[in-house]
């Protein structure tokens, strides 16, 4: 269990001050330009030892990410913060930015110095009213007090931040059409490659990266790779900030260590399942995106990048979504193919007519208005957009209807078989 001394966001630890001051005393922009003053070398290779994946969904490894920066350009090169968080059951950047928004700008600077990014462009989702205000505040705070701006520290290295606010669409989390958006475009994928470190924003070399990826680098740098990998287990290391939503006494968010596991997670932090775990039906483990893992798996898996991967599901945003048995599981999945339906851009046809189609026979299969066979072709049409698509969208909306046919294959023809029999009963009875 991780010790209060060891976890990065001061957020479980009650009200306090986020702005400058508070974070100060909590550490935060203490002798910021030594660590500058180690170099960017040095900087991406610490940022490699310490084996952080990148926090957003995809765990990229993050220090890799930024070594394909060019080390020499004759273009600006830009740190792209992705705060555009959207993915169901997920609020923990929110956490971050409402509570420790100087872990956030500070990680900007130092991020961005490592890959050689001459500012940082923040875009935050544009429900989050309040977030970007409280952002706001404490990036004039920091180019006040000389943290950032010209001569950011006293290093002799400038570097700017902005703030900019979406405007509510989920696609653009995906980092390609965050970019076009930021660029004033409609927020649509870009075909990769070429990939953003070569052709980023404006053009320009740039990298894109979670908030958590970005508010973690600072504390890194500070404590050393060492004391991150001393938390986890290898190839997953480090803390993390769970979300913890549904059927549970206390929904929380919580930073532990990667490879707590999951029953561990709940019942510890979040109060454990309504009912007590037998009550427990299944779990979706990563934010929507990743299929769900019935009971069976979850007494036992840990919450890691490469657990959750030999269980075929994901840690993704370690979003843990708990239902139940008083779920309609059918109809859980059925609201998440709407959600992706609604979510996607339409620009390639596997993703637009295949979100459309998984949703309209998953609202049959809810009311059983289907024959067993259609299970399969349901399936098959999952496959059919897994892989075949631009961006992770096609691939998020298909991979939760194969989660359910995998596990709650027999739920799904109960139910066709229950409807079949009230349709006999009916016509008898006419
Ligand atoms: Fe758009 Fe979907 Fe294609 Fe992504 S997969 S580019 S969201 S149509």
């Amino acid at each position: 269990m991780l010790q209060d001394k060891d976890r990065i966001f001061t957020n479980l630890y009650g009200l306090h001050d986020p702005y400058l001051k508070g974070a100060r005393a909590r550490g935060d922009w203490d002798n910021t330009a030594a660590i500058l003053a180690r170099g960017r070398d040095a900087l991406i290779q610490e940022m490699k030892d310490s084996g952080l994946r990148g926090r957003g969904g995809a765990g990229f490894p993050t220090g890799l990410k930024w070594s394909f920066m060019p080390k020499q350009s004759d273009r600006p090169c830009y740190l792209v913060v992705n705060a555009d968080e959207s993915e169901p059951g997920t609020c923990k950047d929110r956490d971050i930015i409402r509570h420790d928004p100087h872990k956030l700008v500070e990680g900007c600077l130092v991020a961005g110095f490592a890959m050689g990014a001459c500012a940082a462009y923040i875009y935050i989702r544009g429900e989050f009213f309040n977030e970007s205000v409280v952002l706001q505040r404490a990036i004039d705070e920091a180019y006040a007090a000389g943290l950032i701006g010209k001569n950011a520290c006293g290093s002799g290295y400038d570097f700017d931040v902005f703030l900019h606010r979406g405007a509510g669409a989920y696609i653009c989390g995906e980092e390609t059409a965050l970019i076009e958006s930021l660029e004033g475009k409609k927020g649509m994928p870009r075909m990769k490659p070429p990939f953003p470190a070569g052709v980023g924003l404006y053009g320009c070399p740039s990298t894109v990266n979670n908030v958590e990826s970005i508010a973690v680098a600072p504390t890194i740098f500070r404590r050393g790779a060492s004391w991150f990998t001393s938390f986890g287990r290898p190839n997953n290391t480090g803390t993390k900030l769970f979300c913890i939503s549904g059927h549970v006494n206390q929904p929380c968010n919580v930073e532990e260590e990667l490879g707590i596991p999951l029953r561990e997670l709940i019942d510890r932090y979040a109060g454990g399942v309504r009912g007590g775990w037998d009550n427990l039906l299944a779990v979706i483990p990563g934010g929507s995106s990743v299929p769900l893992i019935p009971k069976s798996i979850c007494d036992d898996v840990l919450m890691d990048f490469d657990s959750l991967r030999n269980v075929r599901s994901g840690l993704g945003t370690a979003a843990v979504i708990v239902m139940d048995k008083s779920t309609d599981v059918i109809k859980a999945i059925a609201r998440l193919s709407k959600f992706y339906m609604h979510e996607s851009c339409g620009q390639c046809t596997p993703c637009r007519e295949g979100t459309g189609w998984m949703w309209r026979v998953m609202t049959r299969m809810v009311e059983g208005r289907a024959t067993p066979q259609e299970i399969d072709t349901l399936d098959q049409v999952t496959r059919q957009v897994e892989g075949h698509t631009i961006c992770a969208l096609g691939d998020a909306a298909a991979w939760p209807v194969q989660g359910l046919i995998r596990h709650f294959r027999p739920v799904m023809e109960e139910r066709i078989a229950a409807y079949k029999a009230r349709s006999t009963t009916r016509l008898a009875a006419e």
